[in-house]
C-alpha cells in the first residue's frame, strides 16, 4: 500500500504568560489521493513546514482541495487563512467546530488562552460542515471517513483514511501525564469508548505524539487516554476531600496531585477539571 498520509511535525512556542513560553509541536497532515488535503494547519505563521512536504510530493499549496480541521482549537486552525491566500480550498469540520473557526474572537471569548491571537491567525469561512459517518473522497480510493469523536472540543472529529486504513485522532487521546484538556468528560470517555470498539485501524495517528502507533499498541494507547481520565477524576475527587473549594483552588489541587508543579491554572484547565464535578 502506497503511504498517502504524510505527517508533519510543526514546533511552535506557546506563551503561557508575560513572563513564561513552553515549547511545543503539533502534527498536521498532508494527504494524497488524486486531489490533496489538509488535516489540521497547526499554529499561524508554521505553515511552512507543510508547503515543504507539499513540494517533497510534487505538489504546491495553490493545488490543494480540501482543508480538514479536527477541531477548532488555534494550534490546528492557525494556517487556515495562508491556505486560503494560497488558493481555493474548500475549509470543512464538524458542524459544532465551524462557529468557533469562524469567528475566533468568539473562541477567545469563551476559551481564554494566553496568546491567543498569535497562534490562531486569521479566520475563514467553512464551506463544507460535517457529521458523523460523512465521507471525503480524495480520489485514487482514498477517502476520509469522519469519525464525531467530541470530548476535548464540542467539535472534535477523528477522521478514518481507508487509503490506510489510518485513524488519525487529534487530540482526543489524552497523553498520559498532560495537562487534562476537555470540555466535556462523559462525552470524551464515550467518544474514546467508540475509537476502542473501531474496526480495522491499522496505524493511529495523535498531534502530539511524536510516532504513529500500529497494532496492539493502538487498543492500548486509547485504553491509556481513558485510564487517565480516571486518575484525573482521582485527583479532582482527593482535591476536594482534602477540602479544596472554588474552581482554581479545586484545579490546583488536583493539577498537583497529578504531579504538576507549579499547577497550571488557568482557564482551558479549569474547564478541564471542572466537568469532573458536574
Ligand atoms: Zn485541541
Amino acid at each position: 500500500m502506497t503511504p498517502c498520509i504524510h505527517p508533519v511535525r510543526l514546533p511552535f512556542v506557546l506563551p503561557l504568560s508575560a513572563e513564561k513560553s513552553v515549547h511545543r509541536f503539533v502534527y498536521a497532515y498532508v494527504i494524497v489521493g488524486k486531489q490533496t488535503c489538509i488535516v489540521d494547519t497547526g499554529p499561524a505563521g508554521c505553515e511552512q513546514g507543510l508547503v515543504e512536504m507539499l513540494a517533497a510530493l510534487g505538489r504546491s499549496p495553490a493545488e490543494v482541495a480540501w482543508v480538514v480541521n479536527t477541531h477548532e482549537h488555534p494550534d490546528h486552525v492557525g494556517g487556515n487563512s495562508f491556505f486560503q491566500e494560497q488558493g481555493r480550498p474548500q475549509f470543512a469540520c464538524h458542524a459544532r467546530a465551524a462557529r468557533w473557526i469562524e469567528n475566533l474572537d468568539a473562541q477567545y471569548r469563551e476559551r481564554p488562552l494566553y496568546g491567543f491571537d498569535k497562534l490562531a491567525g486569521k479566520a475563514v469561512r467553512v464551506s463544507r460542515l460535517l457529521q458523523d459517518g460523512d465521507e471525503i473522497d480524495l480520489g485514487n480510493g482514498i477517502r476520509l471517513r469522519v469519525i464525531y469523536t467530541p470530548g476535548h472540543s464540542p467539535g472534535s472529529v477523528s477522521l478514518f483514511c481507508t487509503g490506510e486504513d489510518a485513524l488519525i485522532t487529534a487530540d482526543a487521546i489524552q497523553p498520559v501525564g498532560g495537562l487534562p484538556l476537555y470540555s466535556d468528560l462523559p462525552a470524551l470517555r464515550q467518544s474514546l469508548g467508540r475509537l476502542l470498539a473501531f474496526p480495522g485501524i491499522k496505524t493511529l495517528y495523535c498531534a502530539h505524539s511524536d510516532r504513529a502507533f500500529a497494532g496492539d499498541e493502538i487498543p492500548a494507547i486509547i485504553q491509556s487516554g481513558l485510564d487517565y481520565l480516571d486518575r484525573v477524576d482521582a485527583a479532582v475527587k482527593e482535591a476536594v476531600k482534602y477540602g479544596a473549594t472554588g474552581p482554581e483552588e479545586i484545579t490546583r489541587e488536583a493539577l498537583l496531585r497529578l504531579g504538576m508543579t507549579p499547577p497550571p491554572v488557568m482557564p482551558i484547565t479549569i474547564q478541564s477539571i471542572l466537568s469532573h464535578l458536574q
